[in-house]
């Protein structure tokens, strides 16, 4: 979606008084041990949350941390408690102004010396902070990452080397983040000359993948990683297929009904932030924040749904860094988010206060079409980027002569231009002269892509698994000391307290296939789901609705079904089991058919029955609309090993294959000038990664691989993976 390249509005909210030059000292260092005096002396805290001491400990004693807490969970006060134990400057990067003044603000009120310099102050107000920083009187240096790019200003900090860099909203260093800054990635160039000062990096959105860029990036060796509380337990999570015209109207029953505001409604676009309010009716005291509006209006906004003089939100995903409205009892998204992280974070806001609240998602296949448009638009076919850098050289160049030369728009060429940039294949000097960066740009590029192609997979996955959506989510940040407990109140634990989702009687077709599912389980056990459904199922019902039914048996707790992977030739390939519980076997096996256990469907509000169009995204045909009972017939070989979801197939396609087959695809559309997707698009490119076809019989089994594929291209595609 556009929305997802939206970013909040660097702003400054206010300008906070001076800092106390007279009371800023330079403390005597406070042991690890005795953290607890300084919290409650200087912080006015009653106490530590869950796992700060730990983490302050660690920083205090020096060593490298990485700290992924969810957002509200107090990591500020991780650098904040032990720069001020370590006795020194800490020195605090961070990427908005308005996050940078907020801080601030709260530590002078504290009586800290802190201060920051960055491009929305006065003139002049620089020199004194320099030095006040360089005669020790600061406690904290916020500064945004581009100033460390500003020649001569690394020099001047280590001439007083920081006793503690802190990095906030560390995600933003990864390209895998879903907020890569490029200024944050020069991090890791730039803050050696500060060093052997500890590093610690915060952030609330890493998955391991983008956990272990960080690192790397900062090149801490000996690093201390800390991953706690992405569960939340007063959140009950919901998700809902449902048709978009129908959307606003649910919303508006939703969040009609008493102890539902505040809310904040996560739109796709500016267009939909625009015309939900209206939807929600007039009871309903809402207005939409958006990146399009200015800066006086959106501050309106925002102050108005913090004081509680509107009830409702209906932002793009700009509006939030940084808020924290405790009192928010419903977070609604209308469409499928980007990726799991921003969702995760965009839900995070709802319940601050503890209180229980809700989160419903409403989507449906379409969305996800729609954000392989836009990703296809803002990550360019690669060619794309090859024709860009083809034409730079040393000689500056315009953007309106390369836009002109290219024919294409300037927004085009934007898009390509900053990718290329971002990944090294441009340069940019002053306003407006281009020209070419370091060849070996590709491959980094082509990985950010796929990662994000991924990333849409996996939110899709996560919006179709049957499992408890909590546990799914803290999985997914591989927090280290979680129960693993389902949650209780999500829609897969709790379908009853559904408030988008409507639950029925089964009907009795319905039945005889779930004491089907259950009998074939007694006779073979933790299976996996794509097993089971080819051999038993697969004939007489589309994958969708078996996949529904078997959701149905896990939220009546018949069956479990859990999410594994193996490694395959270096490759990690993920699938699902499903397992009968003691309930489920004794159902099994006492005959008790399944309509003696009142299973209950889940559907949609307006899905009648069975699935009405879409494919099943898992292993359906590619045509999609498989009807129900649809007598379609099982192409596939039986006992081939498990394929791999969705969801795994960025993650298993070997980037090295990917390369070589996007190599040969853009020497095969030169050859013939037509586009590139027209000989393979990026999911079919990404499915023969993934799958390494033998044979062109297994070839065409790969989603988005047709018979003009096969037979125009299948000799080349089968000899580039063979020779991989
Ligand atoms: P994060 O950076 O993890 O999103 P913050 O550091 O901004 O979270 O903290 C969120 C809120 O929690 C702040 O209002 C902060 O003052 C408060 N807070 C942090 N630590 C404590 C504590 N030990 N006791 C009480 N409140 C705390
Ligand atoms: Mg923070």
């Amino acid at each position: 979606m556009p929305a997802t390249v939206e970013r909040a509005p660097a702003t400054i909210e206010r300008a906070p008084a001076p800092p106390d030059r007279a009371r800023a000292t330079r403390r005597r260092p406070t042991p690890p041990e005795q953290l607890g005096e300084l919290l409650h002396e200087v912080f006015r805290f009653p106490g530590f949350r869950p796992h700060q001491e730990a983490v302050c400990r660690s920083v205090t004693r020096g060593e490298h941390v990485l700290l992924v807490m969810p957002t509200g969970a107090g990591k500020s006060l991780c650098y904040q408690l032990p720069g001020l134990a370590r006795a020194g400057t800490t020195l605090v990067v961070s990427p908005l102004i308005a996050l940078m003044e907020d801080q601030v603000g709260k530590l002078q009120e504290l009586g800290l010396a802190a201060d920051r310099i960055h491009s929305g102050r006065e003139r002049g107000s620089g020199g004194q902070v320099y030095r006040d920083y360089l005669a020790g009187r600061l406690d904290y240096l916020f500064i945004a990452p581009e100033r460390l790019g500003v020649p001569g200003f690394v020099d001047m900090l280590s001439r007083r080397k920081p006793t503690l860099i802190a990095i906030d909203e560390a995600h933003c260093i990864s390209q895998w983040g879903h907020d890569f800054r490029p200024d944050y990635r020069m991090l890791g160039e730039r803050l050696p000359q500060l060093q052997p000062t500890p590093i610690v990096a915060l952030t609330a959105t890493a998955t391991p993948t983008v956990q272990r860029d960080i690192v790397r990036q900062l090149g801490l060796a000996d690093v201390k990683t800390f991953i706690h509380g992405f569960r939340r337990d007063n959140i009950a999570v919901e998700v809902a297929q449902l048709p978009t015209p129908e959307r606003g109207a649910l919303a508006r029953e939703i969040l009609g009904k008493p102890g539902r505001l505040p809310a904040i409604i996560y739109a796709p676009t500016r267009k939909v932030a625009e015309a939900v309010p209206a939807e929600l009716g007039r009871g309903v005291r809402a207005a939409s924040y958006h990146a399009g509006m200015d800066a006086a209006r959106r501050e309106s906004v925002q102050t108005r749904f913090l004081s509680g003089e509107l009830d409702v939100i209906v932002a793009t995903i700009a509006f939030g860094m940084g808020i924290d409205k405790p009192d928010v009892r419903t977070v609604i998204h209308m469409a499928l988010p980007g990726s799991v992280e921003g969702y995760y974070q965009e839900i995070g806001r709802a319940g601050r206060d503890g209180k229980r609240s809700r989160a419903v998602m409403l989507h449906s296949y379409a969305d996800h079409r729609t954000h392989e448009y836009f990703t296809e638009r803002d990550y360019p076919d690669p060619v794309e980027l090859e024709d860009l850098f083809d034409l730079l050289g040393p000689r500056p160049r315009t953007r309106e002569s390369l836009a002109r030369r290219l024919r294409i728009d300037r927004d085009a060429l934007e898009r390509r231009l900053q990718k290329l940039w971002v990944h090294g294949g441009a340069q940019i000097q002053g306003d407006d002269e281009v020209t070419r960066g370091r060849s070996g740009w590709e491959r980094s590029y082509v990985a950010q892509r796929t990662h994000k192609q991924g990333q849409l997979l996996r939110i899709a996955s996560y919006a179709e698994s049957p499992r408890c959506r909590m546990l799914q989510l803290v999985e997914h940040f591989g927090d280290q000391e979680d129960s693993g407990d389902p949650c209780g109140i999500c829609d897969v634990c709790a379908p009853e307290d559904c408030v988008a989702q409507r639950t029925r009687e089964s009907r009795a077709d319905e039945r005889a296939l779930l004491s089907r599912i259950l009998e074939r389980l007694l006779a073979h056990d933790r299976q996996t789901v794509g097993k089971l459904f080819r051999d038993g199922f697969e004939r007489e019902l589309a994958r969708r609705d078996f996949e529904g039914l078997l959701a149905a048996l896990a939220r009546a707790r018949l069956v479990t079904i859990t999410d594994a992977s193996f490694q395959k030739e270096g490759r990690t390939i993920s699938y699902r089991r499903v397992e009968l519980t003691r309930k489920g076997r004794a159902a099994a096996e006492g005959d008790a058919s399944a309509s003696a256990l009142n299973i209950t469907i889940t559907e949609s509000p307006t899905t009648k029955g069975s699935s009405k169009k879409g494919s099943s995204k898992k292993g359906s045909s590619k045509k999609g609309s498989s009807k129900k009972g649809s007598s379609r017939s099982s192409k596939r070989k039986r006992g081939a090993s498990e394929r791999p979801d969705d969801a795994a197939l960025a993650a298993s396609a070997p980037t090295e294959l990917v390369d070589a087959l996007t190599d040969w695809r853009k020497t095969e559309a030169r050859r013939l000038g037509i586009p590139a997707y027209r000989i393979l698009t990026n999911k079919a490119l990404l499915g023969v990664a993934a799958a390494r076809p033998r044979d062109r019989e297994t070839m065409s089994e790969v989603k988005g691989v047709g018979p003009k594929v096969i037979e125009r291209f299948a000799d080349d595609i089968l000899q580039i993976v063979r020779d991989f």
